[in-house]
């Protein structure tokens, strides 16, 4: 099946090209017809499914040439990445057309955003509250919406925005082509979808474990305390000794443990950066751009930060500390493995934490193994690093105990490093016998 047997114009079909896509995912083959008749849409569908081409390539379609000044189309997005994603993927499908893609979200300055507005938009992507601070101000017209996109909806009731949701719908003419994607399904998310979608079709060609299934996981019990030591090895050397990562995203629960360990890595040697909502919006975006160039090895990431992060062929996740809410979980290691791709995440479990990882297991249906734990170095950085390889985390513990306890951020030395180059992409499954060789326990704690 290829895209222009979906009913896409040769204008779409020349972009999707343009892109490198050759053939629809499962989301795309089903959502492009039936947003192109017209239909409302009930997609479960989570990021790296392809579902924003999903809506936008046929939304784009059904626009047809730019027209009027206020948008046609309102995509709602629960983080501001999110939203300069699409509105990114709307420009890249519609190059070949000559729509006017407009995005606004909070944390930036608002007038070059009204400027543009004013200048004419065909497609408005927006997180909510800037859109309806400005809509009040009477600064963005939503009357002339004719298609609404929720995107990422159960996200965006998790992040508490089902009022400025509510308010946004009642600023929206009431004929309209509706279309709610969402990666679970709630009641709330049901209750919300019964209110917006009327007749909908309903897709649902990416069960929450399609994602999960793909990626392949990995836990190691090791001691709060010693996490990031672990962490600083697993940089060095790989999961399995498959060598050193080049590029990993790590996950922390809070904005300060994201720094933190930010800093703890680049004491270690390792390049780092944070990014989480307390970052300003210039900063993210750098230290994304950064990740993805390759000048930073390991960007640590709090949750809400991380929604929609698109990262072409990110080989690692790291669970630095396990989520509270099993979903996110799957949200987490849905960065790697996108779009068919495979990669690998991988969870460092405190001993309290193993009751997180058993609801996680329950809610995928599907089993996390725990491998041995490799020696890693409590590396001291104020005396020459000692070969203090220790078999696991436990006896690693005792080992600390005896020396300086805490490092001091940037006063690091570098992590000892295999002689390969960080940079040297490797991707996993290459067969090597350290992949599987004796690492693997089916145990569990
Ligand atoms: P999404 O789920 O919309 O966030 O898309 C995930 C990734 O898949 C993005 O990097 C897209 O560029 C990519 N993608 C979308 N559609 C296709 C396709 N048909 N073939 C290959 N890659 C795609």
């Amino acid at each position: 099946m290829s895209f222009s047997e979906l009913g896409l114009e040769p204008e779409l079909t020349r972009a999707v090209a343009d892109k490198g896509y050759d053939a629809p995912t499962p989301i795309q083959r089903q959502a492009i017809p039936a947003v192109l008749a017209g239909r409302d849409l009930l997609a479960g569908a989570q990021t790296g499914t392809g579902k924003t081409a999903g809506f936008v390539l046929p939304l784009l379609q059904k626009l047809g040439r730019a027209e009027g000044r206020a948008p046609r189309v309102l995509v709602l997005t629960p983080t501001r990445e999110l939203a300069a994603q699409v509105a990114q993927s709307a420009i890249d499908y519609g190059a070949h057309k000559n729509l006017r893609t407009r995005v606004i979200f909070g944390g930036v300055g608002e007038n070059p955003q009204i400027e543009a507005l004013r200048a004419g938009c065909d497609i408005l992507v927006a997180t909510p509250g800037r859109l309806l601070d400005l809509a009040n101000r009477r600064l963005a017209d939503l009357s002339q919406v004719a298609h609404f996109v929720l995107d990422e909806a159960d996200r965006m009731l998790d992040m508490g925005f089902i009022h400025d949701i509510r308010r946004v719908m009642q600023l929206l003419p009431p004929e309209r082509q509706n279309l709610l994607f969402s990666a679970t399904y709630s009641d709330d998310i049901r209750s919300l979808a019964a209110r917006l979608l009327r007749d909908p079709v309903h897709v649902d060609v990416a069960p929450r474990n399609s994602t999960a299934e793909r990626v392949e996981q990995v836990a190691f019990r090791v001691d709060k305390e010693h996490k990031r030591h672990l962490l600083v090895h697993l940089f060095g050397h790989g999961a399995t000794d498959e060598g050193p990562w080049y590029q990993a995203l790590v996950f922390t629960r809070t904005k300060h443990g994201a720094n933190r360990l930010a800093q703890q890595l680049e004491g270690a040697g390792i390049r780092a950066a944070a990014i989480h909502g307390n970052k300003s919006q210039s900063a993210r975006v750098r230290a994304l751009a950064d990740f993805k160039a390759g000048k930073i090895t390991a960007l640590v990431a709090t949750e809400v930060a991380s929604r929609g992060l698109d990262i072409k062929e990110l080989p690692q996740v790291v669970n630095y500390e396990l989520p509270n809410v099993p979903e996110d979980y799957v949200h987490r290691i849905g960065r790697t493995a996108r779009a068919g791709a495979t990669g690998r995440a991988v969870s460092l479990v405190a001993p309290d934490e193993t009751g997180l990882l058993r609801d996680i297991e329950r809610t995928m249906r599907q089993s996390v193994p725990f491998i041995e734990t490799p020696r890693f170095a409590v590396v001291r950085h104020e005396s020459p690093p000692r070969a203090e390889a220790q078999r696991g985390g436990h006896r690693a513990a005792s080992a600390e105990q005896t020396g300086p306890k805490q490092p001091r951020p940037g006063q690091g030395r570098p992590a000892r490093r295999s002689g390969k180059p960080a940079g040297a992409p490797r991707r996993f499954g290459d067969g090597r016998p350290g992949r599987t060789g004796g690492g693997f326990r089916s145990g569990r704690m």
